[in-house]
């Protein structure tokens, strides 16, 4: 994967009326990357997406290929394509010619439209199915042809608005590293929108995260969940336990008087919270564990959730319970029970302090 941008956004705005749909996003999309738009419904995914492939002009700002603006480009000008969400597939065309259709709108010649046309069924492993109509297809068959049919064309960027929204949760984790695995092996920049955090994260090479318009932050899958910087990142993407309180300069004093060391930095005073995944707390009774972030609480609630459980601690001064995550592969998960004192324990650099 090369870094030169392919398409380059700056400082893009969309209104509608009175809603700001997307709100000066500047951001480059690398040559060959798996890039994810992920946000809460209404945050101006599709909106961007709109705009990249050319179906939207922007208010504000210019959109770039290879460093040329194109603001002003028809779509079909653009080697972008844009698979909708519903795949619209010609319900009386064979799998074959569904493919076909974009190749033969250029006048491609036969030979070539065959010879591109074999090598995407054989990509989507749709060969033995070139024949059937669309409605002798399942969903995942159907999105895989509506897959080929955008990329036959051998667009540069392939932008996929919630191409995986309309399948079942198993078929669905399917797909994902289906498209992973195709984005791969062609080498092309996917540009993916999704509501779906574990969707994002195990797609992407980099994740943007929007809300009201713009990208709350913008990295890597582990850059996102490790380091996220603002609660709503934090509580976007996976879960966390939010201890909230003032700054002290390298942690957090929370309104019960307990003092938490934490990473990143918050002017003292400032309010703030520390954040804590699941999985970095551990339990332990009676006594709590040396040179760690400790509280105390009773548990209120173990819930199975097959590898893992969920075991929820009532903690004095924290509003929402502790949730601690531990795996049921873990001997120790088996000894706690519901109405039992222990301690919650996290180290400090599993916590990070949050301003806003
Ligand atoms: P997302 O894809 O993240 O759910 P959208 O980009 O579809 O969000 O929408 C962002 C905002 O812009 C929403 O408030 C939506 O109602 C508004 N919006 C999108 N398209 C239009 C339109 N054609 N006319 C008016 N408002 C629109
Ligand atoms: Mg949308």
């Amino acid at each position: 994967m090369s870094t030169a941008p392919v398409i380059g956004l700056d400082a893009v705005t969309k209104r509608f009326e009175a809603v700001t749909a997307v709100d000066h996003v500047s951001v480059d999309l690398v040559e060959g990357e798996f890039f994810a738009l992920l946000g809460p419904s209404g945050c101006g995914k599709t909106t961007l997406l709109r705009v990249i492939a050319g179906f939207e002009e922007p208010d504000e700002g210019k959109v770039l290929l290879d460093g040329r603006d194109i603001t002003q480009l028809r779509p079909n000008r653009r080697p972008v394509n844009l698979m909708f969400q519903s795949y619209a597939l010609f319900p009386h065309m064979t799998v074959y010619n569904n493919i076909a259709y974009g190749l033969e709108m250029e006048n491609c010649s036969k030979s070539e439209i065959e010879g591109r046309v074999d090598e995407m069924l054989a990509m989507t492993q749709l060969d033995a199915l070139a024949h059937r109509k669309p409605d002798q297809l399942s969903g995942g068959q159907r999105q895989r042809v509506a897959l080929a049919r955008a990329l036959v064309k051998r667009p540069r960027v392939l932008l996929l608005d919630e191409p995986l929204g309309a399948l079942d949760k198993k078929l669905r984790g399917q797909m994902q590293l289906e498209l992973k695995k195709l984005q791969h092996d062609l080498g092309i920049t996917f540009v993916v929108v999704t509501h779906d955090q574990e969707e994002a994260l195990v797609m992407a090479d980099r994740i943007a995260l929007m809300k009201d318009g713009r990208i709350e932050q913008l990295g890597a899958p582990e850059q996102l969940y490790e380091r996220p910087g603002s609660r709503f990142v934090a509580d976007f993407i996976g879960v966390s336990n939010f201890f909230e309180g003032r700054a002290t300069g390298d942690g957090v004093e929370t309104e019960a008087g307990d003092v938490f060391r934490g990473e990143g930095g918050a002017e003292t005073g400032a309010s703030c919270a520390i954040a804590v995944r699941p999985e970095r707390i551990s339990l332990s009774a009676p006594d709590r564990l040396e040179d760690q972030n400790s509280v105390s609480g009773q548990i209120s609630d173990i819930a199975y959730h097959g590898q893992d459980i969920n075991i929820h601690v009532l903690a004095a001064g924290s509003k929402n319970a502790v949730l601690a995550r531990i795996s049921a592969a873990d001997d120790k998960s088996r000894s706690f029970s519901i109405g039992q004192t222990v301690w919650c324990n996290w180290r400090p650099e599993h916590g990070r302090i949050l301003t806003n």
